[in-house]
């Protein structure tokens, strides 16, 4: 056996390296998420549907033009996607997102989606939240799916300007009122023309994704669509 791979058990044996889905530790080779586990992930496959057949795309008729609606996984409680997502939003385990991003953006390369935008645009965070938190999920997401999709990403595009409520025991036009007048575009110039692809680690109702959308637009931007690592069933 070579002297790095040796080395490489060896220091498993003292850290062992687990999988951040479901905590088995993972074999030579695997990196963050075990075989296991990406084989049996909940994906959405939205990407493979023709537009008018998306049920994510379909959330969005009749209240913003969005071009492409698109997430990898679907939500589900208590499995591997609710636990990845926790590992990534409270745990420090930012790999999370950017390996879901790389996979996920290498899957919308080989369906052609590479010539559908020009820039990745993550969620922001408000600065306090992102102080305490010391980074933002999204843009984990972002820099994974800028690796495979071979695209630039701006991680301050947009800033949120207040701090917001808890969103959860919010319906939806309560959560729409609550996030409505929180994003601004803080680069015009970088955004103005761009088919930007718009991404947050979650999407429940949609709300967040879509007050974000509506100041793109309105500062310039040609196109927007949206890509996230989870949907979640209304
Ligand atoms: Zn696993």
């Amino acid at each position: 056996m070579p002297i790095p791979a040796l080395l490489a058990d060896f220091v498993s044996l003292v850290f062992p390296r687990v999988c951040l889905a479901c905590e088995d530790p993972l074999a030579r080779g695997e990196n963050h998420i075990c075989t296991s586990c990406r084989a049996q992930l909940p994906y959405t496959d939205y990407h493979k549907l023709p537009p008018a057949e998306n049920p994510l795309a379909r959330r969005f008729w009749g209240r913003l033009p969005i071009k492409h609606a698109l997430s990898y996984v679907r939500f589900l409680r208590r499995g591997r996607v609710q636990h990845l997502l926790h590992q990534l939003k409270y745990q420090g385990q930012q790999d999370v997102g950017r390996v879901l991003g790389r996979w996920f953006g290498q899957e919308l390369t080989e369906a052609g989606f590479q010539a559908e935008f020009d820039l990745i645009v993550p969620v922001p965070l408000h600065a306090r939240k992102l102080a305490q938190r010391g980074y933002n999920q999204a843009d984990s997401f972002a820099e994974g799916l800028s690796t495979g999709l071979g695209l630039p990403w701006h991680a301050s595009a947009l800033r949120r300007t207040a701090h917001t409520t808890s969103q959860t025991r919010k319906n939806r036009l309560q959560r729409w009122q609550n996030v409505a007048s929180v994003f601004e575009v803080a680069d015009v110039a970088a955004v103005q023309g761009q088919r930007v692809l718009l991404v947050d680690d979650v999407l429940t109702t949609g709300a967040t994704l879509e007050a974000c959308a509506a100041v793109l637009l309105a500062a310039g931007a040609s196109e927007v669509s949206i890509a996230t690592i989870a949907t979640a069933d209304r």
